[in-house]
């Protein structure tokens, strides 16, 4: 049986969604799934894993400070240790840096932010947005181990009730640079790569102040997050942390609310793979609603207060 290795990220012992979301990836492949998991809380975390897909867990040495140099040689130790075939991790900031350095390790090519990923035959293949998404590549890999980040979103996380053994690996590396300090940004606020709901204001909305409206929709829904086009973060209305598209965040919600946006290709390149795309705009004409699942057209100024109202209500009678 091919064997996936799985980077899963945690906070003080609880797994992130994404990284959860990337153990269902693995697994639903039919291989023999190994999660490696490090850092503070990672013992704690280990056996439930088997839970959400993994038959093993790996957890690597190291201190309380994240590394991600000592990080990346671990999991390729780990990698190389066990035969696998396939090493993922969800296209969080740390799987980035990760899945680079681990194919570095392993004489492999790294693929980035990957939307599918399949058995072919005894090796893997993935599927990738390219060219600002306007096309769908599907890759494989001559290399000795296919290295991946997964789209957060995309994937499924998966509840087996299994269980896992788990193992410790020795520190592969001493580190050569370590993370000290952390500070959390925008106190508590939902990041719009990891929020279920996106919805996003654009110039549209004339100026900073009415982006009220946007947060008050994002509120009702209770999950959701507020995101923005390039146009309101270059004026200065929004922090660029929210900024949506080719140049700021990729995202793939369950729900993304585009208003006032007219739907440049840039834009487009960060949002088109959301699972539903709701657009309002007052110009019939938009970009936007070519790629839209349901448009309305019309004044923002009176229709966003209006699905905010039904929103609240709807939450209210189901609560
Ligand atoms: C290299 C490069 C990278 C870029 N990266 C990004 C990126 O990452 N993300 C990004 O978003 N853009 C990016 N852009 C910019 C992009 O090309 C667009 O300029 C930008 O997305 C436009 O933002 P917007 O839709 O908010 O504004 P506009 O294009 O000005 O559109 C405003 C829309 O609001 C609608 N509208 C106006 N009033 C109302 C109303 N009352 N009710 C309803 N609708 C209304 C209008 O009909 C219009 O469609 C990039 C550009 C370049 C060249």
């Amino acid at each position: 049986m091919t064997t996936i290795v799985v980077y899963v990220e945690h906070a003080s012992g609880k797994a992130k969604r994404a990284s959860l979301e990337c153990l269902g990836a693995a697994h639903a492949t039919g291989a023999d799934v190994i999660a490696a998991v490090s850092g503070e809380g990672a013992d704690a975390l280990a056996a439930g894993l088997g839970a959400n897909g993994a038959s093993k867990v790996v957890v690597l040495a190291g201190g309380a400070e994240y590394s991600a140099d000592a990080t990346a040689a671990g999991l390729a130790a780990t990698v190389k240790e066990h035969g696998a075939k396939a090493f993922l991790a969800a296209a969080t900031t740390s799987g980035k840096d990760l899945v680079p350095r681990v194919a570095a390790h392993t004489d492999s090519v790294p693929f980035t932010d990957c939307i599918a990923f399949e058995a072919a035959g005894d090796a893997f293949q993935v599927k990738r947005p390219w060219l600002a998404g306007k096309c769908i590549a599907t890759l494989t890999s001559t290399s000795p181990v296919l290295c991946a980040s997964t789209r957060l979103n995309v994937f499924s996380p998966v509840e087996t009730g299994g269980s896992a053994e788990v193992s410790q690996m020795a520190a592969a590396a001493e580190p050569l640079a370590r993370v000290t300090a952390i500070e959390a940004k925008s106190g508590g606020k939902l990041d719009v790569k990891e929020a279920p709901v996106v919805v996003s204001g654009g110039r549209g909305l004339k100026e900073s102040g009415n982006f009220k409206l946007i947060e008050d929709l994002a509120a009702a829904f209770g999950n959701a997050a507020v995101g923005a086009s390039r146009a309101v973060v270059d004026e200065g209305w929004r922090p660029h942390s929210e900024q949506v598209g080719q140049t700021g965040k990729t995202v793939s919600p369950q729900l993304y609310i585009a208003v006032a946006i007219s739907g440049a290709i840039q834009h487009l390149a960060g949002m088109r793979t959301s699972k539903v795309i709701v657009a309002i705009n007052k110009d019939a004409d938009a970009p936007i609603f070519k790629v839209a699942d349901y448009g309305i057209v019309g004044d923002a100024f009176e229709i966003v207060p209006a699905l905010t109202e039904a929103v609240a209500s709807l939450k209210a009678q189901n609560a």
